[in-house]
């Protein structure tokens, strides 16, 4: 293999090409982007850089010079158009071409806009740096901030909006936040730490029409009511990235099909991060197939796809990816983590605080198998439990080890300090 190329240059697309060198691949390696920027982290842009905290430099995925010593090629601010898998070639935007040896796809997910969503100033989604730097020269104080969807981004969005003085509404079809994710009582507790800070949270309600000439000014709801609005954030969630691929003969089905070591078919191609499903042994019992929206799966699957790219040309055993998802949330004070796959229809118990106080620690579990461990300000229940969901543990058993857990941690924090 003399000659790797990597479509979509964020955190799948850099953690392959760290890993590709680290493990001795000396030939070319061209990152394909369609955003003109070097490769950012996403997570701050709903955070700090939201909040004005942080200028562009502090979301920069590598340093430069970390960058340069990887020796890549950079084709930025031009998109790949199309995939040809027997020629083995790549068509971009400005009509050129570029063959490969080796592919790694990792061109993540595009932001879902409305049907009726107009092209008018102060609408804004946010899923790029430019999305961005757009919507927080339009937040500050007393601006009335209206976001549209409930999802993780929009609550973000909501959080920072506020604490930056705007006058949050949340709008969302569902009848609790955050349904899909985690649930209704769940998505409940959460949009409960929203509105205890001053974020009005309004569910089971449709969106009519956004309203405005050249700049947004109000919402239009299904039942007549106008709400005023200076910035309107649309967080509807996202669609993999496959558009630009679609005929090249690759399996897609809301994102790249891939088997279990990541590979989409060709043994040459290989995909990562966001835009693909693949068969997670951990859950196999559960689902068939997953696809993830969070940071550690795309950094942890640049990594093993590039690392079965390589096995594939020097004749190894390909290694399936097994992993047991982990995301984080940061809305308000609330840190929200999660391990597993939690789900609308699994059974949800709580095993340590209360959803009033907002601090919790919850646990997820289908045909009584524990499929998930939720905290919310609760980082010492969640982290140490990715062992139970990788052995298959019973909710009963789930049950019983946190009712030691938490037994253990009040009789700790009960015990005086020694007085030396
Ligand atoms: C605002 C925000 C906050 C987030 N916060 C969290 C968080 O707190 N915790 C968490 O776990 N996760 C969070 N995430 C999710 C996390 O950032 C993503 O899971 C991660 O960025 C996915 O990485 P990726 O490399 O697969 O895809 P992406 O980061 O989406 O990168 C894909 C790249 O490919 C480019 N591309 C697309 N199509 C083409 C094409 N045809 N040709 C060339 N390039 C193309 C895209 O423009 C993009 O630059 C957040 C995401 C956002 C947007």
């Amino acid at each position: 293999m003399q000659n790797v190329v990597i479509v979509g240059a964020s955190l799948a697309g850099v953690r392959a090409a760290e890993t590709l060198r680290s493990g001795g691949f000396t030939g070319s390696i061209t990152m394909v982007g369609d955003e003109k920027h070097m490769p950012y982290d996403r997570p701050p842009l709903s955070k700090n850089y939201l909040a004005g905290e942080w200028e562009e430099d502090r979301v920069a995925l590598r340093k430069p010079e970390v960058i340069q010593e990887l020796n890549l090629t950079w084709k930025l601010g031009v998109g790949a158009t199309s995939l040809n898998i027997e020629t083995k070639s790549i068509t971009l935007a400005d009509g050129s071409s570029i063959s490969y040896d080796g592919l790694i796809i990792a061109t993540g997910g595009v932001v879902r806009s409305l049907p009726n969503q107009p092209q008018i100033d102060g609408v804004h989604v946010l899923r790029t740096l430019d999305h961005a730097t757009a919507l927080r020269a339009q937040i500050s104080e007393g601006t009335q901030a209206v976001v549209i969807g409930a999802g993780f981004i929009g609550l973000e969005a909501a959080a920072t909006a506020h604490k930056r003085g705007a006058h949050v509404t949340v709008l969302e079809g569902l009848e609790a936040p955050l349904i899909r994710a985690l649930g209704a009582q769940m998505g409940a507790a959460i949009g409960a730490v929203h509105e205890r800070n001053g974020v009005t949270v309004r569910c089971g309600v449709q969106v009519a029409s956004i309203n405005g000439t050249s700049h947004v000014e109000s919402i239009t709801l299904g039942n007549g009511e106008v709400i005023p609005a200076d910035v309107v954030i649309v967080g509807i969630g996202v669609s993999p990235a496959t558009q630009w691929c679609e005929s090249s003969g690759l399996t897609i089905r809301d994102g790249i099909v891939c088997d279990a070591n990541l590979n989409a078919g060709p043994r040459e191609v290989f995909a990562a991060g966001d835009v693909l499903r693949w068969p997670n042994e951990l859950f196999a019992d559960v689902e068939s197939d997953m696809r993830v929206e969070h940071w550690t799966n795309a950094a942890e699957q640049g990594a093993h796809a590039a690392k079965n790219l390589l096995a594939t040309f020097a004749g190894e055993e390909l290694v399936p990816y097994v992993a047991v998802p982990f995301f984080w949330s940061d809305q308000f004070d609330a840190r929200i983590q999660c391990l597993g796959r939690p789900s609308a229809n699994a059974t949800v118990d709580i095993v340590d605080g209360d959803l009033e106080s907002g601090k919790f620690c919850a646990i997820y579990s289908v045909n009584n198998r524990l499929t998930a461990v939720l905290g919310v300000s609760k980082p010492k229940l969640v982290m140490p439990s990715r062992a139970l969901l990788s052995q298959h543990t019973t909710r009963d058993e789930a049950l019983a080890h946190f009712q030691k857990v938490v037994e253990a941690q009040a009789a700790a924090s009960q015990t005086p300090p020694s007085a030396s």
